[in-house]
């Protein structure tokens, strides 16, 4: 499986001059051979551009300064333009003909054969660039890098990797079934016990994010002191997302690399952040900043790619409320949610939570899909 992680680069400012160059390169080589075949009675053709590309590389001598592969891989994106133009004049749609590129404007490179480019823990390697240039993070997925393309926005440099991984092929989950139970003080709660705790240093992040925002507020507007609070704040956004993820993809990752059948709650999200907005205004905020509709979405994401099946419990399943032991299934109507800790009153037992509604929402799964025969009724009467 084919799958791209997108990462921030760190160049020093030498190898940004090698990043600005071959952008450039590549530029300018696309638009030579667009111009070169967009003059009246020259026809397209891939053969024809690899002649005209050997033409330009002696006229050019500079191309060679960079990866010569950062050049001739345009004559494959221009082959992909042309075929898709001419796609669409046969398909009788808006053709839109190859554009010039401009610089500035989504300036990028690839380079598309393992030689050139090698990923090497949170280091990148590039042909003709004699330093490893610094990654914001390593890979997120194990396998082999098989494309980069190396882009360039608002000055910030980007590493697109292709990765051909195995990391997401169907395998048999160790464990059958689990049921998770998403909270605000633990992320998350497994019925086998596995708990995800609130990332505490995302928590430290938004509480400086909210110091930043106000330090910011202050600032007079246009001053340089003012452009230097926003610096601060938008790189303390960014770490804020990026921690966000990290725990997002942490929690994904485990339940669907280790369950067949993963039950959840189908939180109303919007229900929870709506209303009532200064009452509710921490729990908002709460709920908010967990990402859950997020986690939800990874969690569905990746049950595809492995093959396991996620199953949602209805908006009003008791989850919380409902003694989990077999055979008694108590319903506490009166559990108040400030409540984390509570003794059953017909078989005694003493319950957590977050970890009793995991266990109920386990159940509610495997009698959704039957995993245990017939299903069984929940209901105590
Ligand atoms: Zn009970």
């Amino acid at each position: 499986m084919l799958l791209a992680h997108k990462i921030e680069l760190r160049p020093t400012a030498q190898q940004a001059d090698y990043l600005d160059r071959a952008c450039g390169s590549r530029r300018h080589a696309f638009n030579q051979l667009l111009a070169h075949f967009s003059q009246e009675g020259v026809r397209w053709s891939k053969q024809a551009a690899h002649e005209k590309y050997k033409e330009l590389r002696i006229e050019f001598p500079w191309y060679a300064e960079v990866s010569q592969r950062v050049t001739r891989n345009t004559v494959d994106d221009l082959h992909n333009a042309f075929t898709h133009f001419f796609r669409r004049v046969k398909n009788g749609n808006k053709a839109g003909y190859p554009r010039f590129k401009k610089r500035g404007l989504n300036d990028s490179f690839s380079l598309r054969e393992k030689p050139k480019f090698g990923v090497h823990g949170r280091t990148l390697r590039i042909e003709k660039l004699k330093t490893r240039i610094k990654m914001r993070e390593a890979l997120r997925f194990t396998g082999t890098a098989c494309q980069v393309t190396i882009s360039k926005r608002a000055g910030k440099y980007f590493a697109s990797i292709l990765i051909d991984t195995q990391d997401y092929d169907p395998k048999a989950q160790e464990e059958e079934s689990v049921g998770v139970d998403f909270g605000i003080r633990d992320l998350a709660v497994c019925s086998n016990g596995k708990t995800f705790a609130a990332n505490q240093k995302l928590k430290l992040s938004l509480k400086r994010l909210g110091q930043k925002q106000r330090a910011l507020s202050r600032k007079t507007k246009g001053s340089n002191r003012s452009a230097k609070a926003k610096r601060a704040v938008a790189k303390l956004h960014y770490r804020v997302s990026n921690q966000r993820l990290a725990v997002l993809h942490e929690v994904s990752d485990y339940l669907t690399a280790n369950f067949r059948v993963i039950t959840i709650e189908d939180l109303n999200v919007r229900g929870m952040t709506e209303g009532r907005p200064t009452r509710n205004r921490k729990l908002a905020r709460a709920v908010n900043d967990a990402g859950f509709g997020m986690l939800r979405q990874f969690i569905e994401y990746k049950a595809v790619l492995r093959g396991c099946q996620v199953v949602v419990a209805d908006r009003f399943f008791p989850s919380s409320k409902r003694c989990s032991v077999p055979g008694c299934g108590f319903l506490n109507d009166s559990l108040l949610l400030s409540v984390r800790e509570w003794e059953c009153p017909n078989c005694k037992t003493h319950h957590d939570r977050d970890h009793n509604a995991s266990v109920n929402l386990d159940n509610y799964g495997r009698d959704t899909l039957q995993l245990d025969g017939v299903a069984q009724t929940l209901n105590p009467t």
